[in-house]
């Protein structure tokens, strides 16, 4: 601009020459080619600025779709949840009812089958006898099993939530398995365990079977060694229960967890199936997890979660 200035000024004077003419029509054609230039930018600018609008109201809008989506999903979940919190409930009630209903029955079939050994032994042939006692055995089985269906539908229906010490149910459990500990030569490590905010039967139950199933479990030459274990895991405890026991293969790590689902039919090895889902149950219910890691012939570790207490919401 300060060159054309300097024209103005010349034209004033009168001292504007042809050379300068000449200088002059370069600079205007120069200013122009800028003008075109700066105008070309201003364009483009113009047109990425609405291409990029353009590109965020697309997204917007598709993002606005997604989440309408991620929220019908939601609802549909939260829906589906109810429905098998409301269905478990249902199954809940309909084991506890059945279990306790056999129950009578059950107990009749096995006082007559009782009644009629006692009472009318010598009259009955041999064959008779042994039907009689597959009656009785039979009956046994299945109130054991009715009794300990009922048992596992009432798990967190008594009783309340309490300061537990786990030190001392453990301690418990041991003294109750004393006599097994004592029979398998078996020795027990224990961690220092922390106070629970939880359901002491449960509890109890929970690390009763674990305890009771590394006994079991054992090999027939090593006296078993069992290790118990806690670990402070962000938010929760997390304990473990570890043996040196005959162990399953890994493929079995969640069917055992399942109710009455067994690995083995030993005659030293009897039960019923349903202790680790109890356990399963029970940890649960406290909201924890549980599961398990295991090598055959080497052993088993039972690990599971409890929630630590926040100080701050319980008072003991
Ligand atoms: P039960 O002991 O009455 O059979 P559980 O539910 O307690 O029922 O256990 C289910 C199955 O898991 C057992 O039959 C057994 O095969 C396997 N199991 C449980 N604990 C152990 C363990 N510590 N070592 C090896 N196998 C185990």
């Amino acid at each position: 601009m300060k060159i054309l200035e300097a024209f103005e000024q010349k034209l004033k004077e009168g001292s504007f020459t042809p050379e300068d003419r000449g200088e002059f029509m370069r600079q205007v054609l120069a200013l122009k080619k800028e003008w075109v230039k700066k105008d070309f930018i201003i364009k483009r600018l113009t047109e990425g600025r609405k291409i990029t609008e353009n590109f965020l109201t697309k997204t917007v809008e598709e993002l606005e779709g997604k989440n309408a989506e991620l929220s019908e999903t939601i609802n549909e979940l939260e829906r589906v949840n109810g429905k098998l919190v409301e269905i478990n409930k249902e199954l809940e009630q309909f084991a506890f009812m059945i279990s306790h209903d056999l129950q009578e029955p059950v107990r009749t079939i096995l006082s007559f089958s009782d009644l009629l050994v006692q009472t009318r032994r010598d009259e009955l042939d041999e064959k008779t006898k042994i039907y009689l006692d597959l009656i009785s055995q039979s009956s046994y089985r299945m109130r054991n099993q009715i009794k300990a269906i009922l048992d596992y539908s009432r798990i967190g229906k008594t009783g309340s939530k309490s300061k537990i010490d786990c030190n001392h149910i453990v301690d418990d459990v041991m003294l109750d398995l004393s006599s097994t500990i004592e029979e398998k030569g078996a020795s027990i490590l224990k961690d220092k365990m922390p106070c629970i905010f939880g359901y002491r039967d449960e509890l109890r139950s929970l690390f009763q079977n674990l305890l009771s199933n590394s006994l079991k479990y054992s090999k027939d030459e090593i006296a078993p060694n069992i290790q118990i274990k806690c670990q402070s895991v962000e938010k929760f405890w997390q304990f473990s229960v570890k043996d040196n026991g005959i162990g399953f293969k890994p493929e079995y790590k969640d069917r055992i967890f399942v109710i009455f689902q067994r690995l083995q039919n030993k005659k030293n090895m009897h039960g019923s199936g349903i202790g680790l889902s109890r356990c399963k149950k029970i940890v649960e219910l406290h909201e924890g997890k549980i599961w398990a890691d295991s090598q055959p012939n080497v052993g088993s570790t039972f690990y599971f979660t409890l929630p630590k207490v926040e100080g701050r919401k319980i008072r003991f």
